[in-house]
């Protein structure tokens, strides 16, 4: 690691002034508080401290200098982060070498891929497909912004391209382009899918002519393509997302395409009708809040509905944007034009009223029973509601469109709420589990080893022993960074710790820790005894163990001395 580098560029760096271009912060005491966007956060909990340059969160626990903060929030690695960092003050950072991916190979022939398809799409060949996509309303500048392509037949196969430039048949074979020697995409129109980073991992390809079963062919499993990893145009999508604060999901790529031709640039897509966990958390890094946009047909629905309640699990904020007619985004967009799409996502649906309008559909009022079930399944749905005030207005609109009074069906409401308590209190719920007071007492004190030399030293001097691994591994570490350097600085000390990868989650951890920099002397060497009687406590116990095991009475006796002298000189350290 280039430390000469690293420093340079914080050097010119202020930790308060580069997360507040992320996150506005607001000044109180001594740090800056700003709303964590590593969980879902209501309350400000990240603390950014201009004297440390670091930041730390006292809810999840997310802490370290400016590089973990755009290594966490871009979701790049630390050599990358260095150099976005690096950038934004001018610092030219090209001696980074950003090591080889081992998928590195099979990027360069999706970019190649990509690179073939495009231009086959303006040759001549491309005449009839590019006509289909004229007729289809994409024009020159989406072509263009997509990256969209052509493939054509095997007279000119991408599969001889890449024989050419040198990739090995096993290479080319696990690639998903090719199968048998033959190219997998032909004669199709091909949309480039991307990854997180916006590197083409793989293909969709639509057929052009004649209609058939197979629409749409899209890339198997490859090394570097795992379905239900992906989202569709997420790397694009990500600027305008974080500025309009919300994403719009919808389920195909056409779908996306097209709203970006009207200037709607924060849309996402899934690729399939369920959400998978991979995808909610690559959501939750860019936004808390998700407007569905589904297609308007009946299994578009069932997934807005289906996928609304895994968001809302994960402590999203849920909104829909229905359509009507069945359509999907792509073709009520055609239909209906920019402005009423527009006004749509002006005007979003609570996801809970869309459920409820749902529930209403084909139910006759003037049946007793059916009323009944409908305000039953309403009430059920209310109970779910975390906001009191959003409760009550869906409970006043139930009582006025069904005329039940409104106090009946608060009582019901709350019975229904009574009931789910019990059963919640009878659920046994996993635990954050607690620590035990020797561990905490070493994250104190390596977490003011952190802050104060002072610290380093006594614990050096005491030579007490710290009995859990990666608890001693961290403390000497710390020493002999303070014995190297001079100096104790936690955000040197973490690209420091760069290399030892392992003592990461821990490190974060105590640095994330709410306590108060101030500490004494003695208090530290009070801790510092509570490990070391400890520890007798635990080597007393190991010779009671051998002495139940010693049969010779003279053994037995000089461990029982040992014993007593450990006693007494655990006494004496009172
Ligand atoms: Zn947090």
């Amino acid at each position: 690691m280039d430390y000469e580098l690293i420093s340079k560029i914080k050097d010119n760096i202020d930790i308060v002034e580069f997360i507040s271009k992320y996150i506005p912060l607001v000044k109180k005491g001594k740090n800056y508080f700003g709303l964590c966007p590593f969980h879902s956060d209501n309350n400000p909990s990240l603390s950014v401290s201009r004297e440390k340059q670091i930041y730390k969160c006292f809810v999840c626990g997310e802490a370290g200098n400016v590089f973990n903060f755009i290594e966490k929030y871009e979701n790049v690695s630390y050599k990358e982060a260095i150099k976005i960092v690096g950038n934004s003050v001018g610092i030219l950072t090209t001696e980074i070498k950003i090591e080889n991916n081992k998928n590195q190979v099979y990027y360069d022939m999706y970019d190649l891929a990509n690179k073939f398809y495009q231009n086959n799409l303006f040759s001549n060949l491309g005449t009839e497909a590019r006509d289909y996509l004229e007729k289809r309303k994409l024009d020159f500048d989406t072509i263009k912004k997509f990256k969209i392509g052509l493939s054509l037949n095997n007279n000119d196969s991408l599969y001889n391209l890449l024989l050419k430039k040198g990739y090995s048949l096993e290479q080319i074979n696990n690639s998903g382009l090719v199968r048998d020697n033959h190219d997998i995409y032909i004669n199709r129109i091909i949309f480039p899918l991307n990854n997180v980073n916006g590197l083409i991992n793989g293909f969709s390809g639509r057929i052009y002519h004649g209609e058939n079963l197979n629409k749409y062919l899209n890339t198997s499993e490859t090394p570097i393509f795992k379905k239900g990893e992906n989202i569709y145009n997420y790397f694009n999508a990500k600027e305008e997302t974080r500025r309009k604060k919300y994403v719009i999901l919808m389920e195909g790529f056409m779908a996306v395409i097209r709203a970006s031709t009207i200037g709607v640039s924060n849309c996402i897509a899934t690729m399939g009708t369920s959400l998978t966990k991979d995808q909610i958390g690559l959501i939750k890094r860019l936004t808390n809040t998700v407007y569905l946009c589904l297609d308007g047909d009946n299994a578009g629905v069932n997934a807005t509905i289906n996928n609304g309640k895994l968001l809302l699990d994960n402590n999203l904020i849920v909104k829909v944007i229905p359509l009507t007619d069945n359509l999907d985004p792509d073709d009520y967009i055609i239909k209906y034009g920019k402005e009423k799409f527009l006004s749509l996502i002006d005007n979003p649906m609570n996801y809970e009223d869309f459920k409820i309008r749902r529930m209403k559909l084909g139910v006759n009022f003037n049946s007793s029973e059916e009323l009944a079930s409908y305000v039953n399944n309403v009430l059920e749905e209310i109970s779910l509601v975390n906001d009191e005030i959003k409760k009550e207005i869906m409970l006043k609109n139930l009582a006025k469109e069904t005329n039940v009074w409104y106090n009946t069906l608060e009582k019901k409401l709350n019975e229904l709420l009574s009931k789910k308590q019990i059963s919640k209190n009878n659920l046994v719920l996993p635990v954050k589990k607690k620590k035990d007071k020797y561990v905490k007492t070493l994250e104190f004190i390596i977490y003011y080893m952190l802050i104060k030399k002072e610290v380093i030293t006594l614990v050096e001097n005491s030579h007490v022993y710290f009995p859990i691994d990666d608890y001693r591994k961290l403390s000497l570490e710390i020493i002999n960074y303070y014995n190297k350097y001079g100096v104790i600085n936690i955000s040197n000390f973490l690209d420091y710790m760069e290399n030892v990868q392992e003592l990461k989650p821990i490190l974060k951890e105590i640095i994330s820790l709410d306590l108060d920099d101030n500490v004494s002397n003695q208090t530290i060497l009070d801790y510092l005894k509570v490990i070391n009687d400890y520890n007798i406590t635990l080597e007393i116990k190991r010779l009671e163990q051998m002495i139940m095991n010693e049969v010779d009475p003279i053994e037995q006796a000089k461990i029982s001395n040992k014993i007593r002298n450990l006693k007494m000189g655990s006494e004496n350290n009172d």
